[in-house]
């Protein structure tokens, strides 16, 4: 329970909220990440790249949301740095929630996936180089937000759009990559409106649950934001002066439909900031009150690890794919080390005031997460947040896990682990998650997570 004064304090009067964005766009060619079937690096640039951040203090608490052109970004690029913000600015663990936006035209970072593709040592160092300035980046961007905290107004809506398509297809054989209309898919568009206390939009924090693969083919090696971009660019230019800051959904097993070249991204960014702009044109609900944040690292378990010999098989296998992911195992086993048997995965439930609840979780989160949190926190106004923190693989649903496909299996190749997770994963973070929550009520103890 937060002391008495401190509620008092936390009306709309005393939202405070901080801006900043800085630009992260290559400045040469460097390799894209998302895509296995590249064959080099980038050739030119689409939109700008950016690292935008929003800082909301309620009360005594604050949450830093920072949005990032990114396709995933893994715990060990990051924390060093996030872990001196947060020392810096005052601020407990999981404060600084960064959100990957899954743009499948953004470079390749430092971390597990850099194994996906065919780097020479020149590619190399110009991941590191931009993985350095990345961090730079993010390190001055949450800084200026942190300096920049006003008083500010904050009214939620929520919107709708349906180019997201659930991309699980079934066939003779299994499910593959494609289109499923009938599967599960979240079409909601939530939307965050930060005002002046002049009334003028300095802030449209928006989201949606698909994606970053609009671009493909002739479009192959353009650097983008891909839609999510286009409607910020579409938002930006309705609200002169507001930056708009898009927050990626539980999206993991959404594809937009149609796709495939750079006119599919600004078609579906037009649809979505048409969205948005719909919300924001009519009433918004108001949203004020104390940030109490609760923030946790669950260790996913995964299937029994592979036998040495099925990793001494799979090092000979034609898959460069599967063999450096068994290459990495056996480096283990030499070492005298354990193969991993679970995967730390970060969630974090933000509430503000009793207006909004922002539901958070690392890695790429299939829609059956949303819906189901949804429908739990229904009376809570919730906000379901995918890519959240680190992408460390899939995060699949006990349902995805019976049918199989990519997201469960295959694409573990690619995150350098042999899964699949165990089917006690969906209930296991959902109970973890739906704690965290409990935790943030206006009338929950304290314990220190609430900061
Ligand atoms: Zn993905």
């Amino acid at each position: 329970m937060l002391p008495l004064a401190a509620l008092a304090q936390a009306d709309g009067a005393t939202m405070r909220v901080g801006l900043s964005v800085r630009d992260v766009t290559p400045d040469g060619p460097i390799w894209l990440g998302g895509y296995a079937a590249r064959t080099n690096a980038s050739a030119r640039v689409d939109t700008p790249l950016l690292v935008q951040t929003c800082a909301i203090r309620g009360g005594e608490g604050t949450i830093v949301f920072v949005a990032l052109d990114n396709c995933g970004v893994s715990h060990a690029l990051l924390e060093p740095t996030l872990a001196d913000l947060r020392a810096r600015h005052g601020l407990g663990p999981g404060a600084i929630m960064v959100v990957c936006s899954h743009s499948h035209s953004a470079p390749v970072v430092d971390g597990p996936l850099m194994g996906m593709y065919p780097l020479r040592d020149a590619d190399k160092d110009a991941v590191q180089r931009y993985s350095e300035r990345l961090r730079a980046a993010l390190g001055e961007a949450v800084t200026a937000a942190m300096q920049d905290l006003q008083p500010a107004l904050l009214e939620h809506g929520v919107g709708r759009a349906t180019f997201a398509i659930n991309r699980r297809e079934f066939r003779e054989g299994g499910v593959v990559l494609g289109e499923n209309p009938d599967g599960p898919v979240d079409w909601e568009v939530p939307v965050l409106k930060v005002k002046a206390t002049n009334d003028t939009v300095r802030a449209i924090l928006f989201g949606y649950a698909c994606h970053g693969t609009s671009i493909a083919g002739p479009d192959f090696y353009v650097v983008s934001g891909d839609y999510m971009a286009y409607a910020r660019q579409h938002l930006e230019a309705l609200y002169p002066g507001a930056v708009a800051v898009f927050l990626t959904g539980m999206g993991g097993d959404a594809n937009p439909s149609p796709r495939g070249s750079l006119l599919w991204s600004k078609r579906h960014g037009l649809e979505l900031a048409g969205a948005v702009a719909g919300v924001l044109s009519r009433p918004m609900r108001p949203v004020k009150g104390a940030v109490r944040l609760a923030y946790e690292e669950v260790a996913c378990p995964l299937e029994s690890p592979p036998t040495q010999e099925r990793l001494e098989q799979d090092a000979k296998d034609p898959s460069v794919h599967v063999r450096n992911r068994a290459a990495a195992y056996l480096a283990l086993l030499r070492e005298g080390r354990p193969l991993p048997t679970t995967v730390p995965l970060s969630l974090a439930a933000v509430r503000i005031g009793d207006d909004l609840l922002v539901l958070a979780m690392g890695g790429e989160v299939v829609a059956d997460y949303a819906k189901r949190l949804k429908r739990q926190f229904a009376t809570e106004h919730p906000w379901t947040i995918g890519y959240a923190y680190h992408v460390p693989c899939y995060i699949p649903s006990m349902r995805v896990l019976k049918e199989g496909g990519y997201e469960p299996d295959f694409s573990m190749i690619y995150y350098g682990l042999y899964g699949p997770f165990k089917p006690t994963i969906e209930n296991l973070l959902v109970s973890r998650i739906t704690a965290l929550a409990a935790q943030t009520r206006p009338d929950a103890r304290s314990d220190g997570a609430s900061r």
